[in-house]
């Protein structure tokens, strides 16, 4: 089934997911996905690491057994920057094999110790040359606070229209704590013509680690409400825990209550965070 027919006829609710690094591993994910896929989310996208062999990709072993065994529609991330056009053949023909339809196509981040390519400098290029060699649906990034390298929100806006017009067919957003960000960006949006359904994607903060790694990473603004709960409950695991949570659930709701075109859950693999939000939205999704 193509994402496109889910996202554009309901408020979609999906859940990202990452491989397990190590064998040792899998056998949680199991366990995961028995708790995500009991939950019934359109669908379940798995992120891809870039860099390794696309032929024995984790990415795609994980979203055959999401299909395969849970029978939840997967969505495969790709990314295409350190890869050239006959690698990516070869991926699209595995994902023909195995009957997977959706990839959410990427350009990648940089990365000093991988060497990019000529073929694909963005993830527009990637769509326009995948989309005759298949029967896919795309999916686009998109960033409510500006990628780091653009130059400014028109910019931004500019390619983003681009990406669509070159067959992204729904847009998942970076994640963001002030959604008074994204309410602007859909505007934008809209104004510029870009009119494929854009999800936003929340990640409910639960630990003082991924803190450090959003503040570094991310981009997005933190509002002086969610600083203050960080300040306050950092050094307190479990207050840190419901306070995330509650901060995340809270963001959810008004989102919904602002007609969004879903949610899409960045779960890092950890399924209580995924119950404990749908448990919390079940009368209102
Ligand atoms: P693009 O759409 O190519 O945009 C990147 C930058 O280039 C932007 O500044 C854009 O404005 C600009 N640009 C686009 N087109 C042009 C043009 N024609 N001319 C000039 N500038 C242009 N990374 C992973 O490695 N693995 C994952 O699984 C993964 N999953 C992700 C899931 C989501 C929902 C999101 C939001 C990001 C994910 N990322 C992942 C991160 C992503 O790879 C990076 O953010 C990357 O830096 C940009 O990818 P993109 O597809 O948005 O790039």
């Amino acid at each position: 089934m193509k994402i496109s027919d889910a996202c554009n006829h309901k408020k979609s609710l999906s859940f990202e997911i990452f491989p397990p690094k190590k064998d040792s591993e899998l056998k949680n994910i199991d366990a995961t996905l028995d708790v995500l896929c009991e939950l019934q989310p359109d669908f379940i996208s798995v992120t891809f690491g870039a860099g390794g062999s696309l032929n024995c990709n984790r990415t795609i072993e994980l979203a055959k057994k999401i299909k395969q065994n849970y029978h939840v529609e997967p969505v495969v991330h790709l990314t295409c920057l350190h890869y050239n056009r006959a690698e990516i053949d070869e991926f699209a023909r595995i994902l023909t094999a195995e009957g997977i339809q959706n990839v959410l196509a990427l350009r990648g981040d940089r990365n000093p110790d991988l060497t990019e390519k000529d073929d694909f400098k963005h993830a527009s290029d990637l769509i326009s040359y995948l989309k005759p060699k298949g029967d896919f649906c795309f999916l686009g990034a998109c960033y409510p606070e500006c990628h780091p390298e653009s130059a400014n929100k028109i910019e931004e806006i500019r390619h983003l229209k681009e990406k669509v017009n070159a067959g992204a067919e729904v847009l998942l957003s970076q994640l963001f704590f002030d959604n008074t960000q994204f309410y602007r960006f859909v505007e934008d949006c809209r104004i510029a013509d870009i009119n494929v359904p854009i999800v936003p994607g929340i990640m409910p903060v639960i630990n003082a680690a991924q803190i450090k790694r959003m503040i570094t990473m991310c981009g997005a603004s933190f509002p002086e409400r969610f600083q203050k709960i960080i300040h306050k409950f950092e050094d307190n695991k479990a207050a840190l825990f419901d306070a995330g949570m509650s901060y995340a659930l809270s963001q959810i709701i008004d989102l919904l209550a602002n007609d969004t075109d879903g949610i899409h859950l960045y779960t890092m693999n950890n399924p209580v965070v995924a119950r404990r939000i749908c448990e919390g939205i079940q009368h209102i999704i």
